[in-house]
């Protein structure tokens, strides 16, 4: 089933399959580098756990087309949390069953950008962070802003992995990275990385772009 969401100033068709399929391959080419961020600042598992979440759904996928948009969310997002595990298991879920439930309760996608918005805040109160603690929410924080402002930007890419290496230069405050202090200073968060290499698939994959 596709279903229609603008994620970008340009309405859109979602295809859940071959969405899926993108941010399964875009984990696989960067789960290395994501497990030796995760080493850096914390216990080296954010690739292998990230790369399981997305095998689970790449499993799913089939299900998930024929449900509409807003159910496939919260499903994907209910196996996210069952799967990645760790910390990032329950905000990656936590941030699709929120998009799914605010698409719902607005009765369709039209309003993309609000619907995020409210998954975002949702992230934020689940993880009892927010931007500048060095976590994922320092790309998906300000990603909620440009949508809501301009509904997207067409490089999107380079966006979120400018936002993913501004958590270089911060000091962690959540998470097992914290517990390094000072010493969490000078490596990009595993977490803010995962999430640009994700939005930058998804946001390929709703324009028609191959990996670039
Ligand atoms: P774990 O730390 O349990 O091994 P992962 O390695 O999979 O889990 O994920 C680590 C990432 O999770 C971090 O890089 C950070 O972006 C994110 N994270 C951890 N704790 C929080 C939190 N309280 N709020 C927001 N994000 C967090
Ligand atoms: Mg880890």
């Amino acid at each position: 089933m596709s279903a229609a969401c603008q994620i970008t100033p340009m309405p859109v068709v979602v295809r859940i399959g071959p969405l899926i399929a993108a941010c399964h391959s875009e984990v696989v080419l960067h789960a290395d580098r994501l497990n030796r961020l995760d080493c850096a600042i914390g216990d080296g598992d954010h690739g292998t756990n990230m790369q399981r979440g997305c095998e689970a759904l790449l499993a799913e996928r089939r299900q998930l087309e024929t449900m509409p948009l807003a159910e496939t969310l919260v499903e994907a997002g209910r196996i996210l949390i069952m799967t990645i595990g760790g910390a990032a298991g329950p905000l990656y879920g936590t941030l699709l069953m929120e998009l799914g439930r605010a698409i719902a309760a607005a009765d369709g996608a039209e309003d993309f950008p609000a619907a995020f918005t409210l998954a975002v805040d949702a992230v934020a109160r689940r993880g009892k962070s927010r931007p500048g603690d060095k976590t994922l929410l320092d790309v998906l924080c300000p990603l909620s802003e440009l949508l809501a402002q301009a509904g997207g930007s067409e490089d999107m890419p380079d966006r979120v992995a400018a936002l993913a290496e501004m958590t270089v230069p911060m000091r962690a405050m959540r998470g097992r990275a914290s517990f390094l202090g000072e010493r969490s200073v000078g490596h990009m968060d595993p977490g803010a990385a995962s999430c640009a290499f994700l939005v930058a698939a998804v946001w390929r994959e709703l324009n028609g772009e191959r990996g670039a």
